[in-house]
């Protein structure tokens, strides 16, 4: 080989390198580019038109259901999007991630586990029969549910400890700043619309204290709740809430642990268990993503080491699940290599 050539193998090799280099280290180095795919996604389930913004909370309903956005965010702090990354929703069902996050960082793994539960309960996330025919752990007494259903949220918000309820409510949003990396306020018109018809979770409130299952103030609770449920997020919010989950409780675009690492595994595993309610073992099977859906149409999913992705679309299938969120996130991450149940299968699921 003479001397240019080799001059010109080099230089090709170094460019090579450098294109290798630009790649997300914390992803399969098969995958594809992880903008074409976010953008692929976006394009394939942009005009999906399957489900029903929730209506049980009137505000809920006046959310212009054709709203999409997705965001990842790597383990290295890289983020990518697609479709609208402003607009904010009510994050409800996944602030019950963070405050059963913010308890378990407080108390310790076995906080929950005694006085909530960590099993999944087959029934949907409101159910009160699920209150009434949990079966218990023989000796200790401490409930089969879990803190991801409203029965298990409520009492985890009635574990976060203060003097007062703000005490209380300046530690979960401090909590959930912390994830998402920026200060979050609470949608108002959504609080003051589930606050004005929420009876049904002031009834597993009372209940929850009938059975012991929440200590005192059961109203304060509820009240806590509905506010954490009301917080407002955009897609990229979301999504780096679940990276901060992904990359063992430190945001990876500010720097902060927001949640010791040796806490996060005890979380995606009830993630995992109850995370999409009673479809979240279908959810599994396709994704092996530990993840997080709320009625305001975002759901947040986590690949551990590798990316948190989130997407926002308010239409929600019959378990209460966002169609195009599931539909995006499973394609996405099915491309991208982010089942961690598939190490070594070409196919990513
Ligand atoms: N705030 C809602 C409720 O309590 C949250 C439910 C959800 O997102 N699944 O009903």
């Amino acid at each position: 080989m003479n001397r240019p050539t080799r001059v010109a193998s080099i230089g090709a090799l170094a460019l090579a390198g450098a294109i290798l280099a630009v790649r997300i280290p914390s992803l399969d180095a098969q995958a594809a580019d992880p903008q074409k795919v976010v953008d692929d996604a976006y394009a394939k389930f942009r005009n999906l038109r399957e489900g029903k913004n929730a209506d049980y909370i009137p505000a809920l309903a006046k959310v212009d259901p054709n709203l999409f956005g997705i965001a990842l965010v790597t383990t290295d702090g890289k983020v990518y999007t697609a479709g609208d990354l402003k607009t904010e929703v009510s994050i409800q069902s996944i602030s019950k991630v963070f405050t059963m996050a913010q308890v378990i960082q407080e108390q310790g793994l076995d906080a929950i586990e005694k006085r909530i539960g960590v099993d999944a309960t087959g029934a949907r996330f409101n159910s009160i029969i699920a209150v009434e025919a949990v079966k218990t752990v023989v000796g200790t007494g401490a409930p089969e549910m879990n803190p991801l259903v409203n029965p298990g949220a409520i009492s985890a918000t009635s574990m976060v400890t203060g003097a007062t309820a703000d005490q209380v409510w300046t530690k979960i949003i401090g909590f959930h700043n912390d994830a998402a990396g920026r200060q979050l306020t609470v949608l108002q018109d959504v609080y003051k619309s589930e606050s004005d018809t929420n009876q049904r979770n002031q009834a597993i409130g009372a209940l929850m204290l009938a059975y012991g299952y929440i200590k005192d103030n059961w109203q304060q609770a509820v009240d806590l709740y509905t506010r954490q449920c009301s917080i407002g997020v955009n897609a990229k919010d979301l999504a780096t809430m679940a990276g901060t989950l992904a990359n063992a409780g430190k945001n990876p675009v500010t720097g902060k642990q927001v949640l010791d690492a040796d806490k996060v595994p005890g979380v995606l595993a009830v993630m995992a268990t109850a995370g999409l309610y009673d479809d979240s073992g279908k959810w599994l099977y396709h994704t092996g993503l530990p993840a997080k859906s709320g009625v305001g149409g975002g759901i947040i999913a986590v690949s551990p080491g590798k990316f948190g992705i989130a997407v926002v679309s308010p239409p929600l299938d019959d378990a209460g699940n966002s169609v195009r969120a599931q539909r995006a996130i499973a394609d996405i991450s099915n491309t991208l290599g982010g089942n961690p149940y598939a190490a070594g299968s070409k196919s990513g699921r």
